[in-house]
Protein backbone atom coordinates (compact mmCIF):
# COMPACT_ATOMS: atom_id res chain seq x y z
CA UNK A 1 0.00 0.00 0.00
CA UNK A 2 2.38 2.74 -1.44
CA UNK A 3 1.92 6.47 -1.00
CA UNK A 4 1.03 8.53 -3.64
CA UNK A 5 4.10 10.54 -4.76
CA UNK A 6 6.60 8.59 -2.35
CA UNK A 7 10.61 9.08 -3.35
CA UNK A 8 11.23 6.77 -1.20
CA UNK A 9 10.11 3.63 -2.74
CA UNK A 10 14.08 2.47 -3.14
CA UNK A 11 14.11 2.11 0.56
CA UNK A 12 10.88 0.51 1.19
CA UNK A 13 11.43 -2.37 -1.39
CA UNK A 14 14.91 -2.98 0.24
CA UNK A 15 13.05 -3.07 3.77
CA UNK A 16 9.94 -5.67 2.35
CA UNK A 17 12.87 -8.08 0.51
CA UNK A 18 14.34 -8.23 4.44
CA UNK A 19 10.95 -8.58 6.17
CA UNK A 20 10.23 -11.34 3.68
CA UNK A 21 12.42 -13.40 5.61
CA UNK A 22 10.42 -13.05 8.61
CA UNK A 23 6.48 -14.18 8.08
CA UNK A 24 4.00 -14.42 10.45
CA UNK A 25 5.33 -17.90 11.92
CA UNK A 26 8.36 -16.35 13.08
CA UNK A 27 6.53 -13.62 14.86
CA UNK A 28 3.73 -15.56 16.00
CA UNK A 29 6.68 -18.43 17.72
CA UNK A 30 8.48 -15.83 19.24
CA UNK A 31 4.80 -14.11 20.70
CA UNK A 32 4.32 -17.31 22.22
CA UNK A 33 7.38 -17.69 24.09
CA UNK A 34 8.20 -13.97 24.37
CA UNK A 35 11.00 -14.10 23.35
CA UNK A 36 13.76 -11.22 21.63
CA UNK A 37 13.20 -11.21 17.59
CA UNK A 38 17.20 -11.55 17.61
CA UNK A 39 17.83 -12.83 14.05
CA UNK A 40 15.76 -10.00 12.54
CA UNK A 41 17.67 -7.05 14.64
CA UNK A 42 20.57 -8.72 13.24
CA UNK A 43 19.53 -8.61 9.66
CA UNK A 44 18.48 -4.63 10.31
CA UNK A 45 22.13 -4.30 11.69
CA UNK A 46 23.99 -5.60 8.94
CA UNK A 47 21.86 -4.35 6.54
CA UNK A 48 22.30 -0.56 7.89
CA UNK A 49 19.05 0.11 8.84
CA UNK A 50 19.14 0.82 12.30
CA UNK A 51 22.12 3.12 11.77
CA UNK A 52 19.81 5.46 9.40
CA UNK A 53 19.70 8.43 11.18
CA UNK A 54 23.80 8.42 12.23
CA UNK A 55 25.18 10.61 10.03
CA UNK A 56 27.77 9.40 7.67
CA UNK A 57 30.93 10.88 9.13
CA UNK A 58 30.53 8.23 12.33
CA UNK A 59 30.09 5.38 10.34
CA UNK A 60 25.74 5.98 9.57
CA UNK A 61 23.75 5.67 6.82
CA UNK A 62 23.22 9.56 6.97
CA UNK A 63 19.31 9.34 5.94
CA UNK A 64 16.64 11.69 6.81
CA UNK A 65 14.12 11.36 9.23
CA UNK A 66 11.52 10.44 6.45
CA UNK A 67 13.81 7.26 4.98
CA UNK A 68 13.77 6.41 8.77
CA UNK A 69 10.26 6.58 8.96
CA UNK A 70 9.89 4.79 5.83
CA UNK A 71 11.73 1.81 7.25
CA UNK A 72 9.35 1.56 10.61
CA UNK A 73 6.75 1.83 8.68
CA UNK A 74 7.75 -0.97 6.19
CA UNK A 75 8.52 -3.19 9.33
CA UNK A 76 4.83 -2.72 10.76
CA UNK A 77 2.95 -3.10 7.19
CA UNK A 78 5.20 -6.34 6.55
CA UNK A 79 3.53 -7.63 9.79
CA UNK A 80 6.32 -7.17 11.69
CA UNK A 81 7.58 -5.37 14.45
CA UNK A 82 10.26 -2.64 15.65
CA UNK A 83 9.57 -1.82 18.58
CA UNK A 84 12.37 -4.88 19.10
CA UNK A 85 15.13 -2.44 18.59
CA UNK A 86 13.61 1.28 17.12
CA UNK A 87 15.40 2.80 20.03
CA UNK A 88 18.61 1.86 18.68
CA UNK A 89 17.66 4.23 15.24
CA UNK A 90 16.91 7.57 17.82
CA UNK A 91 18.07 7.10 21.00
CA UNK A 92 21.83 7.91 20.31
CA UNK A 93 20.15 11.53 18.89
CA UNK A 94 20.55 12.74 22.53
CA UNK A 95 23.89 11.91 22.11
CA UNK A 96 24.63 13.32 18.98
CA UNK A 97 23.28 16.50 19.64
CA UNK A 98 24.55 17.08 23.33
CA UNK A 99 27.22 14.39 23.38
CA UNK A 100 30.96 15.68 23.55
CA UNK A 101 33.12 14.92 20.30
CA UNK A 102 34.86 12.39 22.06
CA UNK A 103 31.85 10.82 23.61
CA UNK A 104 30.75 11.15 19.85
CA UNK A 105 33.57 9.47 18.47
CA UNK A 106 34.35 6.50 21.18
CA UNK A 107 30.21 5.62 20.41
CA UNK A 108 28.55 6.23 17.13
CA UNK A 109 30.31 4.39 15.03
CA UNK A 110 29.92 1.53 17.19
CA UNK A 111 26.68 1.91 17.35
CA UNK A 112 26.57 2.06 13.50
CA UNK A 113 28.54 -0.74 12.72
CA UNK A 114 26.12 -2.87 15.29
CA UNK A 115 28.96 -3.67 17.55
CA UNK A 116 27.43 -1.64 20.24
CA UNK A 117 23.62 -1.74 21.11
CA UNK A 118 21.72 1.68 22.42
CA UNK A 119 18.38 0.01 23.17
CA UNK A 120 17.62 1.17 26.90
CA UNK A 121 16.30 4.65 27.52
CA UNK A 122 15.47 4.65 30.87
CA UNK A 123 13.35 7.70 31.95
CA UNK A 124 9.63 6.42 33.42
CA UNK A 125 9.58 5.26 36.70
CA UNK A 126 6.89 3.49 39.10
CA UNK A 127 6.32 6.56 41.42
CA UNK A 128 6.07 9.10 38.97
CA UNK A 129 4.89 7.42 35.52
CA UNK A 130 3.83 10.38 33.23
CA UNK A 131 4.77 13.43 36.16
CA UNK A 132 8.33 12.80 34.29
CA UNK A 133 9.63 15.80 36.77
CA UNK A 134 9.01 13.93 39.96
CA UNK A 135 11.68 11.12 39.01
CA UNK A 136 13.12 10.08 42.01
CA UNK A 137 15.92 8.36 40.60
CA UNK A 138 19.59 10.41 41.93
CA UNK A 139 23.10 10.24 40.69
CA UNK A 140 25.62 11.95 43.17
CA UNK A 141 28.74 13.46 42.24
CA UNK A 142 31.43 11.36 44.42
CA UNK A 143 35.07 12.25 42.79
CA UNK A 144 35.04 11.13 39.23
CA UNK A 145 32.19 9.08 39.32
CA UNK A 146 28.65 9.58 39.95
CA UNK A 147 27.01 7.16 42.13
CA UNK A 148 22.79 6.15 41.11
CA UNK A 149 19.76 4.90 43.16
CA UNK A 150 16.73 4.44 42.02
CA UNK A 151 14.19 2.38 40.24
CA UNK A 152 13.04 2.36 36.47
CA UNK A 153 10.01 0.62 35.32
CA UNK A 154 8.83 -0.69 31.00
CA UNK A 155 12.79 0.07 30.77
CA UNK A 156 12.30 -1.98 27.07
CA UNK A 157 15.02 -3.97 25.32
CA UNK A 158 17.47 -3.29 28.78
CA UNK A 159 18.04 -7.14 28.42
CA UNK A 160 19.78 -6.75 24.48
CA UNK A 161 21.25 -3.24 25.21
CA UNK A 162 24.89 -2.77 26.40
CA UNK A 163 24.19 0.89 27.21
CA UNK A 164 21.10 2.73 28.55
CA UNK A 165 20.65 6.47 28.14
CA UNK A 166 19.30 7.12 32.09
CA UNK A 167 17.71 10.62 33.38
CA UNK A 168 18.43 10.77 36.90
CA UNK A 169 17.71 13.78 39.32
CA UNK A 170 21.28 15.28 39.95
CA UNK A 171 20.12 18.08 42.22
CA UNK A 172 17.37 18.01 44.64
CA UNK A 173 14.02 19.15 43.48
CA UNK A 174 14.10 21.51 46.55
CA UNK A 175 17.41 23.43 45.40
CA UNK A 176 16.60 24.22 41.44
CA UNK A 177 14.49 27.26 41.19
CA UNK A 178 12.73 25.27 38.09
CA UNK A 179 11.62 22.32 38.24
CA UNK A 180 12.85 21.29 34.58
CA UNK A 181 16.18 21.91 36.37
CA UNK A 182 18.28 19.63 38.28
CA UNK A 183 17.70 16.10 35.71
CA UNK A 184 21.13 14.75 34.19
CA UNK A 185 21.45 12.53 31.09
CA UNK A 186 24.36 9.43 31.72
CA UNK A 187 24.85 6.90 29.03
CA UNK A 188 25.47 3.74 31.62
CA UNK A 189 27.25 0.98 30.32
CA UNK A 190 25.13 -2.01 31.36
CA UNK A 191 27.88 -4.20 30.31
CA UNK A 192 29.86 -2.91 33.49
CA UNK A 193 26.97 -2.16 36.14
CA UNK A 194 25.22 -5.55 35.84
CA UNK A 195 26.04 -7.46 39.18
CA UNK A 196 27.55 -4.05 40.19
CA UNK A 197 24.16 -2.87 41.49
CA UNK A 198 22.00 -2.74 38.66
CA UNK A 199 19.46 -5.61 38.40
CA UNK A 200 17.10 -6.05 35.84
CA UNK A 201 13.85 -7.66 35.64
CA UNK A 202 11.72 -8.69 32.82
CA UNK A 203 7.93 -7.58 32.95
CA UNK A 204 5.89 -9.82 31.08
CA UNK A 205 2.95 -8.06 28.82
CA UNK A 206 0.47 -8.56 27.07
CA UNK A 207 2.42 -8.45 23.89
CA UNK A 208 5.90 -9.64 23.25
CA UNK A 209 7.56 -6.56 23.91
CA UNK A 210 10.91 -7.12 25.99
CA UNK A 211 10.33 -4.66 28.44
CA UNK A 212 11.91 -5.01 32.16
CA UNK A 213 12.19 -2.87 35.77
CA UNK A 214 16.03 -1.66 36.25
CA UNK A 215 17.28 -1.41 39.87
CA UNK A 216 20.10 1.25 40.72
CA UNK A 217 21.82 0.06 44.01
CA UNK A 218 24.83 2.30 44.35
CA UNK A 219 26.15 1.86 40.88
CA UNK A 220 28.66 4.06 39.91
CA UNK A 221 28.82 6.09 36.45
CA UNK A 222 31.52 7.98 35.36
CA UNK A 223 31.60 11.20 35.45
CA UNK A 224 32.42 11.17 31.63
CA UNK A 225 29.84 9.61 30.83
CA UNK A 226 27.05 12.38 31.92
CA UNK A 227 25.76 14.17 28.42
CA UNK A 228 26.19 17.31 28.04
CA UNK A 229 25.99 19.91 30.99
CA UNK A 230 24.74 18.54 34.32
CA UNK A 231 21.23 19.74 35.52
CA UNK A 232 19.68 20.26 31.71
CA UNK A 233 19.16 16.88 31.08
CA UNK A 234 15.45 17.27 30.78
CA UNK A 235 15.49 19.51 27.60
CA UNK A 236 18.10 17.05 26.13
CA UNK A 237 15.15 14.22 26.80
CA UNK A 238 12.86 16.19 25.06
CA UNK A 239 14.67 17.55 22.29
CA UNK A 240 14.58 13.61 21.14
CA UNK A 241 10.86 13.43 21.75
CA UNK A 242 9.67 14.43 18.36
CA UNK A 243 11.75 12.07 16.46
CA UNK A 244 10.81 9.41 18.86
CA UNK A 245 6.99 10.39 17.76
CA UNK A 246 7.22 10.48 14.27
CA UNK A 247 8.89 7.29 13.97
CA UNK A 248 6.63 5.45 16.19
CA UNK A 249 3.24 7.00 14.37
CA UNK A 250 5.04 5.80 11.35
CA UNK A 251 5.01 2.41 12.56
CA UNK A 252 1.50 2.74 13.65
CA UNK A 253 1.01 3.91 9.68
CA UNK A 254 2.51 0.59 9.04
CA UNK A 255 0.21 -1.48 11.34
CA UNK A 256 -3.07 0.27 9.91
CA UNK A 257 -1.90 -0.65 6.69
CA UNK A 258 -1.13 -4.74 7.25
CA UNK A 259 -4.91 -4.42 9.14
CA UNK A 260 -6.65 -2.77 6.10
CA UNK A 261 -4.87 -5.03 3.34
CA UNK A 262 -5.74 -8.36 5.50
CA UNK A 263 -9.25 -7.02 5.77
CA UNK A 264 -9.79 -6.06 1.89
CA UNK A 265 -7.90 -9.34 0.55
CA UNK A 266 -10.42 -11.56 3.38
CA UNK A 267 -13.72 -9.50 2.44
CA UNK A 268 -12.80 -10.25 -1.24
CA UNK A 269 -12.36 -13.85 -0.47
CA UNK A 270 -15.01 -14.85 2.17
CA UNK A 271 -18.14 -15.95 0.45
CA UNK A 272 -21.40 -15.96 2.81
CA UNK A 273 -25.41 -15.95 1.68
CA UNK A 274 -23.60 -16.81 -2.18
CA UNK A 275 -21.59 -13.36 -2.21
CA UNK A 276 -18.21 -11.96 -0.96
CA UNK A 277 -18.98 -10.26 2.50
CA UNK A 278 -16.85 -7.68 1.25
CA UNK A 279 -20.04 -6.61 -1.01
CA UNK A 280 -21.90 -5.82 1.88
CA UNK A 281 -21.83 -1.84 3.02
CA UNK A 282 -21.78 -2.96 6.26
CA UNK A 283 -18.59 -4.60 5.36
CA UNK A 284 -16.97 -2.37 3.07
CA UNK A 285 -17.55 1.07 5.09
CA UNK A 286 -15.50 0.61 8.05
CA UNK A 287 -12.63 -0.48 5.95
CA UNK A 288 -12.97 2.62 3.97
CA UNK A 289 -13.05 4.56 7.29
CA UNK A 290 -10.32 3.08 8.43
CA UNK A 291 -7.92 3.57 5.34
CA UNK A 292 -8.98 7.20 5.10
CA UNK A 293 -7.88 7.76 8.74
CA UNK A 294 -5.07 6.07 8.25
CA UNK A 295 -4.14 8.59 5.06
CA UNK A 296 -4.86 11.22 7.10
CA UNK A 297 -2.76 10.42 9.50
CA UNK A 298 0.28 9.66 7.44
CA UNK A 299 -0.14 13.07 5.85
CA UNK A 300 0.51 14.16 9.13
CA UNK A 301 3.28 11.99 9.71
CA UNK A 302 4.75 13.24 6.32
CA UNK A 303 4.35 16.95 7.40
CA UNK A 304 5.81 16.32 10.73
CA UNK A 305 8.77 14.70 8.99
CA UNK A 306 9.20 17.52 6.52
CA UNK A 307 9.36 19.81 9.07
CA UNK A 308 11.68 18.20 10.90
CA UNK A 309 14.09 17.93 8.49
CA UNK A 310 13.91 21.70 7.87
CA UNK A 311 15.34 22.06 10.96
CA UNK A 312 11.55 24.34 12.08
CA UNK A 313 9.96 23.29 15.32
CA UNK A 314 7.46 20.53 14.92
CA UNK A 315 6.25 19.69 18.20
CA UNK A 316 2.81 20.17 17.33
CA UNK A 317 2.95 17.95 14.23
CA UNK A 318 5.06 15.17 15.61
CA UNK A 319 2.25 15.20 18.70
CA UNK A 320 -0.77 14.97 16.28
CA UNK A 321 1.28 12.73 14.09
CA UNK A 322 1.34 10.20 16.64
CA UNK A 323 -2.51 10.98 17.91
CA UNK A 324 -3.78 10.42 14.64
CA UNK A 325 -1.41 7.55 13.43
CA UNK A 326 -2.16 5.41 16.82
CA UNK A 327 -6.13 6.24 16.71
CA UNK A 328 -5.74 5.03 12.76
CA UNK A 329 -3.92 1.70 13.93
CA UNK A 330 -6.55 1.10 16.57
CA UNK A 331 -9.71 1.63 14.60
CA UNK A 332 -8.00 -0.57 11.90
CA UNK A 333 -7.32 -3.06 14.39
CA UNK A 334 -10.76 -3.30 15.60
CA UNK A 335 -12.13 -3.20 12.11
CA UNK A 336 -9.91 -5.81 11.04
CA UNK A 337 -10.69 -8.66 14.20
CA UNK A 338 -14.69 -7.89 13.18
CA UNK A 339 -14.52 -8.28 9.14
CA UNK A 340 -12.63 -11.69 10.07
CA UNK A 341 -15.14 -12.54 12.78
CA UNK A 342 -14.32 -15.32 14.45
CA UNK A 343 -10.87 -16.05 12.65
CA UNK A 344 -10.09 -12.80 13.61
CA UNK A 345 -9.10 -14.61 17.01
CA UNK A 346 -7.67 -17.41 15.95
CA UNK A 347 -3.78 -16.99 16.45
CA UNK A 348 -2.24 -18.58 12.94
CA UNK A 349 -4.08 -15.57 11.07
CA UNK A 350 -1.63 -12.83 13.23
CA UNK A 351 -4.78 -10.35 13.78
CA UNK A 352 -5.18 -10.40 17.15
CA UNK A 353 -1.26 -10.54 17.79
CA UNK A 354 -1.04 -7.31 15.90
CA UNK A 355 -4.48 -6.27 17.53
CA UNK A 356 -2.53 -6.50 20.96
CA UNK A 357 0.82 -4.72 19.57
CA UNK A 358 -1.62 -1.82 18.32
CA UNK A 359 -2.94 -1.69 21.52
CA UNK A 360 0.33 -0.68 23.43
CA UNK A 361 0.20 2.98 21.03
CA UNK A 362 -2.61 4.73 23.28
CA UNK A 363 -0.47 4.57 25.82
CA UNK A 364 3.30 4.56 25.21
CA UNK A 365 5.35 6.65 24.23
CA UNK A 366 2.91 9.14 25.72
CA UNK A 367 -0.34 8.53 26.27
CA UNK A 368 -3.10 10.33 24.08
CA UNK A 369 -4.04 12.69 27.12
CA UNK A 370 -0.80 14.08 27.37
CA UNK A 371 -0.99 14.69 23.61
CA UNK A 372 -4.20 16.43 24.09
CA UNK A 373 -3.31 18.56 26.90
CA UNK A 374 -0.47 19.81 25.09
CA UNK A 375 -2.35 20.27 21.99
CA UNK A 376 -4.77 22.18 23.95
CA UNK A 377 -1.74 24.31 26.21
CA UNK A 378 0.49 25.25 23.87
CA UNK A 379 -0.77 25.41 20.94
CA UNK A 380 -4.47 26.40 21.50
CA UNK A 381 -3.82 28.48 24.68
CA UNK A 382 -5.82 26.98 27.15
CA UNK A 383 -5.15 27.23 30.91
CA UNK A 384 -3.18 24.34 31.92
CA UNK A 385 -4.68 21.84 33.88
CA UNK A 386 -1.83 20.25 35.70
C1 LIG B 1 5.35 -1.83 26.79
C2 LIG B 1 5.86 -0.52 27.28
C3 LIG B 1 7.14 -0.12 26.90
C4 LIG B 1 7.65 1.09 27.39
N1 LIG B 1 8.96 1.42 27.13
C5 LIG B 1 9.53 2.46 27.78
C6 LIG B 1 10.94 2.72 27.70
O1 LIG B 1 11.67 2.01 26.98
N2 LIG B 1 11.46 3.72 28.45
C7 LIG B 1 10.69 4.50 29.26
O2 LIG B 1 11.24 5.39 29.91
N3 LIG B 1 9.35 4.31 29.35
C8 LIG B 1 8.76 3.31 28.64
N4 LIG B 1 7.41 3.07 28.75
C9 LIG B 1 6.63 3.90 29.64
C10 LIG B 1 5.59 4.77 28.91
O3 LIG B 1 6.23 5.88 28.34
C11 LIG B 1 4.53 5.13 29.95
O4 LIG B 1 3.80 3.94 30.23
C12 LIG B 1 3.61 6.22 29.48
O5 LIG B 1 4.32 7.42 29.32
C13 LIG B 1 2.48 6.43 30.49
O6 LIG B 1 3.00 6.54 31.79
P1 LIG B 1 2.47 5.61 32.98
O7 LIG B 1 2.40 4.21 32.49
O8 LIG B 1 3.27 5.84 34.18
O9 LIG B 1 0.99 6.07 33.22
P2 LIG B 1 0.54 7.19 34.27
O10 LIG B 1 1.41 8.39 34.15
O11 LIG B 1 0.39 6.55 35.59
O12 LIG B 1 -0.88 7.57 33.69
C14 LIG B 1 -2.01 6.67 33.80
C15 LIG B 1 -3.15 7.22 32.96
O13 LIG B 1 -3.54 8.51 33.47
C16 LIG B 1 -3.51 9.46 32.43
N5 LIG B 1 -3.05 10.75 32.98
C17 LIG B 1 -2.00 10.96 33.81
N6 LIG B 1 -1.89 12.26 34.09
C18 LIG B 1 -2.89 12.90 33.44
C19 LIG B 1 -3.31 14.27 33.32
N7 LIG B 1 -2.67 15.25 33.94
N8 LIG B 1 -4.38 14.55 32.53
C20 LIG B 1 -5.05 13.56 31.89
N9 LIG B 1 -4.71 12.25 31.96
C21 LIG B 1 -3.64 11.93 32.73
C22 LIG B 1 -2.55 8.94 31.39
O14 LIG B 1 -2.87 9.45 30.12
C23 LIG B 1 -2.75 7.44 31.49
O15 LIG B 1 -3.80 7.05 30.64
C24 LIG B 1 6.85 1.91 28.21
C25 LIG B 1 5.55 1.50 28.55
C26 LIG B 1 5.07 0.32 28.10
C27 LIG B 1 3.67 -0.12 28.53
Amino acid sequence: MTSPADDLIPIRESVRALCADFPGEYWRALDRERAYPSAFVKALTDAGFLAALIPNEFGGSGLTIRAAAAIMEEIHASGGNGAACHAQMYTMGTLLRHGSDKQKQKYLPAIARGELRLQAFGVTEPTSGTDTLSLRTTATREGDHYVVNGQKIWTSRAEHSDLMLLLARTTPRDKVAKRTEGLSVFLVDMREALGKGLTIRPIRTMMNHATTEVFFDNVRVPAENLIGEEGKGFRYILSGMNAERILIAAECIGDAKWFIEKATSYAKERVLFERPIGQNQGVQFPIARAYSQMRAGELMVHDAAARYEAGEDCGEQANMAKLLAADASWAAADMCVQTHGGFGFAEDFDIERKFREARLYQVAPISTNLILSYLAEHVLGLPRSY
